[in-house]
């Protein structure tokens, strides 16, 4: 029977036993010490305790039937390969006991060192070490602290304040000058330590460090800073962590030993050649601790040639292997090399494109796999402007870089002062504890918002990110003192109007006003750069890869665009037409009074004349987009304004009335017009008398666009243009709505054609849920279906746009209800589900229906890649988002290899 379970439920891999591939169960530490054991580099042995034993173990708080066995048999098998028992007193075999999951979380969780250290094998550790007492006594402290902090609670604080102690004792700050009689007194005093917060003496028994340590280890995944760092990089919260149990190797042996990290290229910008730091008789942690200054890896080459030349063999081969830059740290044992891990490592966003094309030439990979190395939100960032950067800007501090740009401004601490400075024309960074739905008014109003608390999720952090505004949230060292108008951060004081500058994709921090360059990637889509001239590597890269993406997609990329400028960028950025043109937009500034007007006419006459000041002004609109779109479909949607954006606001009116009332004035003009403002106002405007209902209400408005669409199309087609206008109704629910407003436009539409061979296609957009739902019925009335997934979300969620991501987003964020604003990427669930019924059942009844989406969505990479599946015929997106969308639809459709871009 035990075996049985043994086999049905295997808890522990061999390093041997794995490969890379196994990273759901082995994570990805455990996964690639595996591949690099099996392709014979020199991996220290050990095994790896799987995933689902910790979600065994985090389910039940118990170790899973088996486990106990299982970790015993694998023990024995490494001790009989190492010829050496675990705690040992003569020769005792030590381990390290390693947290690692499938996605990198640094830092996040545990790690036990020396486990098997007791107070006899520490004796048995300084013979094997060459009578290294030393050595031994600070490896059994390490192991006290690490065990007692991490396995037990200790306070850490503890542990530090006594080995200070005994540095204070020898009148000296380097721990180097502890000897083996100062370490073993040390040993006492933490063991006193660990019994006063624990009531039990510190474990003698290997077996049990070893067993409590992979409990610590399990248990550490849902650590409070574990799960926020989840969150903040949208990881799964039930993957589970492997545990790693690794016979140690000692980099703190003396001169011929020590500890380093190496890129196989360079992870900031890509450029090829050897990348790391070297500290020679050191362990790890001791390099992530910063106790001493590293050296560069090529230093190596001298201190100790032979393991050098070993190293760049074990990188090109792993990078080989991989096909990628790989990331690794190793330890020289006494002149002995041995690799600890290696992983496919991070990179900047310029260096993963710059990467991918040097793999391509290398012959490593073809481009379906450099396009798929690369993604969106990279070239997202790749084309906001960047600080230029020399020696004399340090950074003052670092928080999260939570909305990418480059933002410079005097510096002021409330949303009122943000607005008054602004409206003179300065530019400034709100600088917060953390944003609350108040500040909204200060964030519109700011270059850049920067808080001192708050994750990637904050409410600064999103509704930055909605607004398109850089922000660094979570930047800690800062001080904040919003009463007293000033922070501090490593001793200075800034206060209100002194200039910072702050990086929201790295979340620097500069106490001065830092140049900004704009990105030599806008350049090239701006037809600027000629990238086959360039030696801008990171130009040639994107070239390369866009064009790759461009012939393989299958997915249009439309954009969307109200003026002639907008539409001419949109098309140098790739745009293949426009899928929404909003025409309410076209009646902002001076026309608002003639639209006032349209809307509260009180005579047909009053009506019809402000359609007829409006018909030219928007036939010329019209005009313009034509020509720059020439030969390219136009989508233009008939008016969709919520009404309270174009009539004057109730209580003002009110007030002006009472008060002119009160002077004796004349007001019954004023008075007629508040009257028909009451009559027009609505509780829920964006649920009122919007888009195709408002049509339907005001007689000739909808007839008299129609009339300006064909008009300004017939005269670009007799000027020699091509104009390709498609018609887009709004807000459409039932196919009645549409066959009313089809019905009239066709007969303008025969009307002015004539025999100028223009043809206006009708559509709508599916933006009402129940649109999606009878999208059969309306297909057969529709030439084409849009859909506006941005009221789609609104309307499916029930959630107000323009209120709830300020308001209360960031809660629901951090809850954990959703990963990301369903505003911002489709909810595919919900929304989609909408989406995809409405596609199948709208083609069903109308085969080759066309089918687009102009919603925020079109431009959101994870969203493309739905609206690729759901096979929709294009996206339409802002102008800037274009090369992101065409990059992402390019990714869609090669087919993925699995590996994985996080
Ligand atoms: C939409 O609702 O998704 C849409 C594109 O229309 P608007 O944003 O103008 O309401
Ligand atoms: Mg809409």
């Amino acid at each position: 029977m035990a075996a049985q379970q043994t086999v049905d439920n295997k808890y522990v891999y061999d390093f041997a036993e794995g490969n890379k591939d196994l990273k759901d169960l082995l994570g990805g530490k455990g996964a690639n010490l595996a591949e690099m054991t099996n392709l014979g580099l020199p991996v220290p042995p050990g095994f790896t305790i799987t995933t689902e034993a910790c979600k065994a173990y985090l389910a039940t708080g118990r170790e899973p039937d088996g486990l106990a066995e299982q970790i015993e048999a694998h023990l024995e098998s490494l001790e009989r390969g190492m010829a050496r028992k675990l705690g040992d007193p003569e020769d005792p075999l030590l381990v390290s006991v390693r947290s690692g999951a499938k996605f990198s979380m640094p830092g996040m969780m545990e790690t036990v060192l020396n486990v098997g250290l007791n107070d006899r094998s520490v004796v048995g550790l300084a013979a094997q070490a060459g009578g290294n007492e030393r050595f031994a006594w600070d490896s059994y402290r390490r192991l006290i602290q690490m065990f007692g902090k991490t396995v037990c609670e200790v306070p850490g604080e503890e542990f530090e304040h006594a080995i200070d102690e005994a540095k204070r004792a020898k009148d000296t700050h380097n721990d180097l000058d502890l000897d083996a009689d100062d370490l073993r007194g040390l040993v006492d005093t933490y063991k006193k330590i660990f019994a006063k917060h624990t009531g039990r003496e510190f474990p003698q028994e290997p077996r049990e460090q070893l067993d409590l340590a992979i409990r610590a280890v399990f248990e550490s995944w849902n650590a409070e800073r574990a799960v926020v760092y989840r969150r903040q990089e949208r990881i799964p919260a039930d993957l589970g962590t492997a545990v790693n149990v690794v016979a140690m190797v000692f980099g703190n042996l003396g001169p011929d030993s020590g500890t380093g990290v190496a890129f196989t290229r360079d992870p900031a910008s890509g450029a090829q050649g050897i990348y790391g730091d070297y500290l020679a008789n050191a362990q790890g942690e001791d390099v992530v601790a910063g106790i001493r200054n590293t050296v560069p890896l090529q230093e190596l080459e001298r201190i100790d040639k032979t393991s050098y030349d070993e190293l760049l063999g074990y990188m090109a081969r792993l990078e080989g292997h991989y096909k990628d830059l790989c990331d690794i740290e190793f330890t020289i044992e006494r002149g002995k090399l041995w690799m600890l891990q290696t992983r496919v490592g991070k990179r900047t966003a310029a260096a993963a494109f710059v990467i991918a094309g040097q793999l391509v030439d290398e012959g490593l990979i073809d481009l379906d796999e450099a396009l798929h190395r690369v993604n969106g939100a990279q070239l997202a960032q790749l084309m906001f402007p960047r600080f230029r950067l020399d020696h004399e800007f340090e950074p003052v501090a670092r928080g999260i870089g939570a909305s990418p740009g480059a933002a410079v401004g005097k510096v002021v601490f409330s949303s009122d002062r943000a607005v008054e400075l602004a409206a003179e024309g300065e530019p400034v960074i709100l600088v917060r504890r953390e944003t609350n739905p108040d500040d909204l008014n200060g964030m519109i109003a700011s270059r850049g918002i920067l808080t001192s608390r708050g994750g990637k999720t904050s409410h600064a952090a999103v509704v930055a990110r909605g607004m398109g505004k850089t922000c660094v949230s979570g930047a800690d060292e800062l001080d904040v003192n919003v009463p007293a108008k000033k922070f501090t951060v490593a001793g200075q004081t800034v206060n209100e109007g002194d200039v910072v500058s702050i990086d929201g994709t790295t979340g620097n921090v500069y106490l001065s006003e830092v140049p900004v360059m704009p990105s030599e990637v806008v350049q090239y889509f701006e037809g600027n750069l000629d990238p086959e001239r360039t030696d801008d590597q990171l130009v040639r890269a994107v070239h390369r890869i866009m064009t790759h993406a461009d012939g393989t997609r299958r997915l249009l990329v439309r954009t969307n665009a109200d003026t002639g400028p907008d539409a001419a960028r949109a098309r140098r950025f790739g745009a293949e037409g426009i899928g929404l043109c909003r025409t309410e937009h076209m009646f902002l500034g001076d026309r608002r009074e003639l639209v006032e007007r349209l809307i509260l006419a009180g005579t047909d006459r009053e009506r019809e004349d402000s359609l007829a000041a409006l018909l030219p002004l928007q036939r010329a609109d019209f005009i313009e987009i034509f020509r720059a779109m020439d030969g390219l479909p136009v989508t233009v949607r008939l008016i969709d304004p919520p009404l309270h954006e174009f009539l004057p606001p109730l209580e003002q009116l009110a007030v002006n009335v009472a008060v002119a009332q009160e002077r004796g004035e004349d007001v019954a003009k004023e008075q007629a017009l508040l009257a028909a403002v009451r009559r027009m106002h609505e509780e829920n405007p964006m649920l009122g008398l919007r888009g195709v209902r408002l049509g339907l209400v005001i007689p000739g408005l909808f007839a008299m666009q129609v009339r300006a669409i064909t008009e300004a199309a017939v005269e670009v087609v007799r000027a020699g243009g091509s104009a390709c206008p498609e018609i887009m109704v709004p807000l459409v629910g039932a196919v009645q709505e549409l066959e009313t407003v089809r019905a009239e436009a066709e007969k303008i539409i025969a009307e002015v054609v004539g025999d100028s061979g223009v043809e206006v296609l009708i559509g709508t957009m599916i933006e009402v849920p129940r649109a999606a739902l009878t999208a059969g019925q309306i297909a057969e009335a529709a030439q084409f279906f849009s859909f506006g997934t941005n009221d789609l979300t609104q309307m499916a969620w029930g959630f107000s746009r323009d209120d709830v991501e300020g308001a209360f987003f960031w809660r629901y964020l951090e809850l954990g209800i959703f990963g990301i604003s369903p505003f911002e990427s489709i909810d595919r669930d919900g929304v989609g589900r909408l989406v995809r019924i409405a596609a199948e059942e709208g083609r069903a009844a109308r085969p080759g229906l066309k089918l687009g989406v102009c919603g925020e969505h079109g431009g959101d990479p994870d969203s493309v890649h739905f609206f690729h599946e759901v096979g929709l015929d294009y996206v339409s997106c802002s102008p800037f988002r274009v090369p992101v969308a065409r990059l992402e639809a390019g990714r869609a459709a090669v087919v993925t290899s699995g590996s994985d871009s996080r």
